[in-house]
């Protein structure tokens, strides 16, 4: 059976029944995921003519947690040394604003104040400086409150780390530039295709695709890269790579929005200071590139797996009072709620820092197998660095 996604033949049943023969189409490389990190690494692994083809379980790319988040382009002043959240983010954010500038997708660099609301607050703020430094930000300045006061005069604070290189991006203008140069390196995205099934067999895998009717089909490729987001989990031990250090924890983040006025206006990505290893960021302001303001995500481990991406509108007491600190003439009555994103989490509610899972699994005994896994902030900014990754790993192989 030959089905048709796009106008395309894509993938034939596994079995010629009569010849008894297999006749199951071949590709390069399945990617599983058509979010942010799915699109990246399609748009560099399509190059030198292989077959590429994203498979996404959604009606189109991008409706997960790559369109439930803030946009920012980190600096990558946050994480462990050496960890590839760090390395990543940092090469990313270089990556993002060129790819950012030569395709004409919309960003601004910003900038970002960590601030600190009094003295108690500066030993931590000297300790995330310094971390910077070695990170190799040499772009950080530590500003008092008058340089406070020049950039951002609504917002109260002693002390901030101004950090030039952080920046805001649409996001979804990203994806779809991902996708663009995807399809015209001859790579294709395959909407409303869940995968569902994954073997190992000689020379690569077998992927069988629930493609929303009762219809299954099972093609092979020689590659499979797992971006598969809040589900990459799921589909690692679809293939047998079931592992505990991979379960994932889902962590909601709501948002509200602040009413536009004078008195609100802030220009900068605004963050209180948190401790360097600290896994939430704190409640802080973020512009879009639509003019408009958002606070938050705040940070709540889901019991389970069960996703309601509606904001408690109970939170605006706690929104209000943790945002009040830094810009003082916040009222209750300007906010309103915003959307929510999850996180795709490797540690555990009350556990330390956990890196991205960014790995061939061939020393499991899966050549081929690319598992992208617990990738949750900074995601977006890492994304063009992750797919680098990626594609060094698969020009190895083939
Ligand atoms: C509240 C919040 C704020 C954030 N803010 C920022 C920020 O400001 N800056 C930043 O850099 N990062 C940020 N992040 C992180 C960033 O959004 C993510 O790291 C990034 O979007 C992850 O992209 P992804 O492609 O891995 O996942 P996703 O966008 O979730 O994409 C995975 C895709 O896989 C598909 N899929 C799942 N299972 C299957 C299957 N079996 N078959 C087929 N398809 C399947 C899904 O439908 C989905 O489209 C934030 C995250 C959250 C939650």
């Amino acid at each position: 059976m030959v089905l048709l996604y796009n106008g395309k033949r894509v993938y034939t049943n596994v079995l010629d029944e009569k010849e008894n023969k297999e006749t199951m189409d071949r590709i390069d490389i399945a990617i599983i995921g058509g979010g942010v990190v799915g699109l990246a690494a399609a748009s560099v692994v399509s190059e030198r003519g292989r077959d590429v083809y994203i498979f996404e379980k959604n009606s189109s790319f991008g409706q997960e947690t790559s369109s439930r988040n803030s946009e920012v382009i980190h600096s990558g002043i946050y994480y462990p040394e050496g960890s590839l959240k760090t390395k990543t983010c940092i090469r990313g954010n270089k990556l993002l604003y060129e790819i950012c500038e030569k395709n004409a997708v919309p960003y601004k660099k910003t900038g970002k104040l960590i601030i600190a609301k009094d003295a108690s607050e500066f030993g931590a703020l000297e300790e995330l400086f310094e971390q910077g430094k070695t990170r190799g930000l040499d772009e950080l300045k530590m500003l008092d409150k008058a340089d406070i006061k020049k950039l951002e005069p609504n917002i109260k604070a002693t002390r901030a780390i101004w950090l030039p290189m952080t920046g805001i991006v649409d996001s979804h203008s990203l994806m779809r530039h991902f996708l663009l140069k995807t399809k015209s390196l001859g790579g294709d995205i395959v909407y409303n295709s869940k995968v569902s099934a994954i073997k190992k067999v000689s020379g690569g895998y077998e992927v069988v695709i629930n493609a929303g009717t009762n219809e299954c089909s099972t093609f092979r490729a020689r590659i499979v890269i797992n971006s598969a987001g809040l589900e990459s989990d799921t589909v690692s031990a679809l293939a047998g790579i079931k592992k505990d250090e991979y379960a994932l924890s889902y962590c909601k983040g709501d948002y509200f929005r602040l009413a536009r006025g004078k008195k609100l206006e802030t220009f900068r990505l605004v963050y209180p200071i948190s401790k360097p290893d600290d896994t939430f960021l704190g409640i802080h302001i973020t512009p879009d590139l639509a003019g408009g303001t958002r606070l938050g995500p705040d940070a709540e481990y889901l019991e389970g797996r069960n996703i309601d991406y509606s904001v408690d509108p109970s939170k605006r007491d706690i929104f209000y009072e943790s945002t009040k600190t830094f810009l003082p003439f916040l009222e209750k009555k300007d906010l309103s709620i915003d959307t929510s994103g999850v996180r795709p989490k490797l540690q555990k509610d009350g556990e330390g820092f956990r890196d991205f899972v960014i790995k061939h699994e061939d020393d499991a005994g899966f050549e081929g197998f690319i598992n992208l896994i617990g990738i949750e902030s900074p995601g977006l900014t890492a994304a063009p660095a992750i797919a680098e990754k990626v594609k060094k790993q698969v020009n190895k192989l083939i």
